[in-house]
Parts: C-alpha cells; structure tokens; sequence
C-alpha cells in the first residue's frame, strides 16, 4: 500500500488534531468536518479499506470499533452519534486507509445522502 496522508499523520510528518492514541489506534479530528463533532478512528496498520481487511484483523476491527465507542463517552457524545465506513469509489472513499468517522453533535438525517 501506498503512503496516504493518514500514514503521515501516524508518524507525524503532517499535523492532525489527535485526540487520542494507543499501540494500534489513532483517532483526530476531521479536517472538514461534517458535523459539530467529526472524528476519525485510523488503524496503524496500513489497511486500505474494509474491503481488504483479513480474518487476521478481526481483534483489530473490533478494537476499532471499541475505540471509537471510547473517543465518544471521553468526548462526551451522550446523546448519540454516528458510525460511517465509506468503502471503495462508490462507497464514496478518498482515503486509502480504512478508516471509521465518527459523527455527531447534531441530529443525523436517515437515509443518507
Ligand atoms: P472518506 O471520504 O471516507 O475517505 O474520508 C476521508 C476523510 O479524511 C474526509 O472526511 C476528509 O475531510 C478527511 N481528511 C483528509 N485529509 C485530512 C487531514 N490531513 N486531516 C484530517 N482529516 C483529513
């Protein structure tokens, strides 16, 4: 896989709002945010999106998925929010690392756009 600018934040050659941090997660703040609340939750491990990742990863989607739910009580999100996976060109992905926004702070719209 290619570097992206999400490797880059990882390894801090660009900047990011980072906002939290461990051995296999990284989440920050979007850059265009979509929500009064829009964060994104980063593997370090350099997946390039849902679709590619293996049955090797399944603690590590799962840590994903509890990272996020963590970053939203430690940011206080209490009355809810949303979990998106934008997955290849149709899915309407830009980034090539798998990545989870978190969005909220507002009342969000079903279905989606
Ligand atoms: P997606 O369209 O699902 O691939 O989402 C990629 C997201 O990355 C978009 O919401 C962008 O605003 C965000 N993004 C791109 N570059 C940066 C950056 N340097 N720092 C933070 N967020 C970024």
């Amino acid at each position: 896989m290619s570097e992206t600018i999400f490797s880059k934040i990882i390894n801090r050659e660009i900047p990011a709002d980072i906002i939290y941090e461990d051995d296999l997660a990284l989440a920050f703040k979007d850059i265009n945010p979509h929500a009064p609340v829009h964060i994104l939750v980063i593997p370090k491990k350099p997946i390039t999106k849902l679709e590619t990742a293996e049955s090797e990863d399944q603690n590590l989607m799962g840590h994903l998925l509890l990272t996020a739910k963590r970053v939203a009580q430690q940011i206080n999100l209490t009355k809810g929010y949303r979990i998106v996976i934008n997955n290849g060109s149709d899915g309407g992905q830009t980034v090539n690392h798998l990545h989870l926004h978190i969005l909220g702070g507002r009342q969000m719209k079903w279905p989606p756009g």
